[in-house]
């Protein structure tokens, strides 16, 4: 139940989390074929944390979703509902390690996968990287989910450390091969455009 991560360190471009929600399981799995698949450049310019949380549910083993447990100033203390963000900011394990990791390390983009919206939602300075997201995986591009989302990754990375910052919500009845095949096409996008 470790946090295990892909890339050089000391070149990191992008980085892409495979499942944030446990209950989302695709993100892992593309990025684990795409490893096995692709040919490294010198570059390693993808940088990937296959899988965040290790719950099979959508909250970590804590009960917390740590889409919510970021320390952004929006952050609230809420209702121990499926959206609770914990008792504190940036509370959890899966959440300091993010904290930390891009704290010391200068990203130029940040990928996460997630389900079921069919959008590729984006925070930050991303339009352009959602617009070639958009044109490979084929949903829209949106800058607003349409719900408030406190203490969010998207909040923390993109608006407030102004890193491009996209939320890809896969459609889950569309065929997984298909869309491992999208994936693949995207992150070499990323392997060859950072
Ligand atoms: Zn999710």
């Amino acid at each position: 139940m470790t946090i295990e991560l892909f890339g050089n360190l000391n070149n990191p471009q992008v980085l892409v989390i495979g499942v944030f929600h446990g209950d989302e399981p695709q993100g892992e799995y593309f990025i684990n074929s795409y490893l096995k698949k692709s040919t490294r450049n010198g570059k390693n310019a993808l940088y990937f944390i296959p899988r965040l949380n290790f719950n099979n549910s959508r909250k970590n083993k804590n009960g917390v979703d740590l889409n919510r447990n970021f320390p952004t100033k929006n952050w609230i203390l809420g209702e121990q509902n499926d959206y609770f963000g914990g008792n504190a900011p940036n509370s959890e394990i899966e959440t300091q390690t993010l904290v930390d990791l891009i704290d010391k390390n200068k990203f130029d983009g940040i990928v996460t996968i997630h389900a079921p919206y069919k959008v590729v939602n984006f925070d930050g300075p991303a339009e352009n990287l959602a617009k070639k997201a958009s044109e490979i995986i084929g949903y829209p591009t949106s800058n607003d989910i349409g719900y408030p989302t406190p203490g969010s990754f998207g909040t923390y990375c993109g608006v407030e450390r102004k890193i491009p910052t996209l939320t890809i919500e896969i459609n889950e009845e569309e065929d997984l091969e298909d869309l491992n095949q999208k994936f693949f096409v995207f992150f070499e996008y990323l392997k060859q455009s950072f």
